[in-house]
């Protein structure tokens, strides 16, 4: 296998363990050409990153693009579903540095209605249609309402009716994460929309160094769920 890009990787920033220039070292040393820096959106609880620090990170992404030539440097972030009207946790400046975001459901991002912190506690407890009916709405509206590269680990935490997400990945040409710390998407997620033809990424969802480009879960997740790999961008099998 060879991976053209690991696009989600966390940094001390959010609640990585290591430094940007050591995930990139480590891209380095796998031989891949291209990483992104996807630290948490600033609206989780106890994990986002400081708004100010993705200035910071972008100015340290840069040099670190002119001493490593070897490999591609983006700055991405990996913003969180907020509710079902399609919120997620970005703003223009935000948008102007980041070379990409991504967006995801987390437990740990702020309520920013009584509906979505009614939802977290459905999510965390009784699970169940409505549950899954608001998740769905809330990312399939988020991919509508932004310009959003990855949809990162769908389902997980917050059930939602895939069939419906990756018709909207589809339309609105998003990419649907197989993420291989949290195995989401599943084999089962991925044999309901094999036929729906969207787009997929492998993200290695690193929160530390040594996981940068570990891609093994989700190699073992495309296989049993014998999907056309030629639809999984970043990777060659
Ligand atoms: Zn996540
Ligand atoms: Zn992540």
């Amino acid at each position: 296998m060879k991976i053209l890009a690991d696009y989600h990787t966390h940094t001390k920033y959010s609640h990585g363990a290591g430094t940007i220039e050591e995930n990139v070292l480590k891209a380095i040393e796998l031989g891949i050409k291209k990483i992104g820096i996807s630290d948490h959106g600033y609206k989780h609880l106890l994990y986002g990153i400081k708004l100010d620090d993705i200035f910071k990170m972008r100015e340290e992404i840069d040099k670190l693009n002119e001493k490593y030539n070897q490999i591609d440097i983006l700055l991405g972030m990996e913003c969180n579903v907020l509710d079902d009207k399609g919120n997620i946790d970005t703003n223009d400046k935000v948008l102007e540095v980041c070379d990409y975001i991504m967006a995801g459901y987390h437990f740990g991002s702020t309520p920013i209605s009584f509906d979505s912190l009614m939802n977290h506690f459905n999510n965390s407890t009784i699970k169940g249609k409505k549950a899954k009916e608001y998740n769905t709405k809330a990312i399939i509206n988020a991919m509508k309402n932004n310009d959003i590269f990855i949809i990162t680990h769908p389902g997980d935490k917050g059930e939602v009716y895939i069939e419906e997400v990756a018709k909207v990945a589809k339309d609105t040409n998003t990419n649907l994460e197989i993420n291989s710390s949290h195995g989401f998407l599943t084999v089962e997620q991925l044999k309901k929309i094999k036929d729906i033809n969207c787009n997929f990424i492998v993200g290695s969802d690193a929160h530390k160094p040594s996981d940068v480009g570990n891609f093994d879960v989700a190699i073992d997740i495309i296989k049993k769920s014998k999907i056309d790999v030629s639809y999984v961008k970043n990777i060659v099998l």
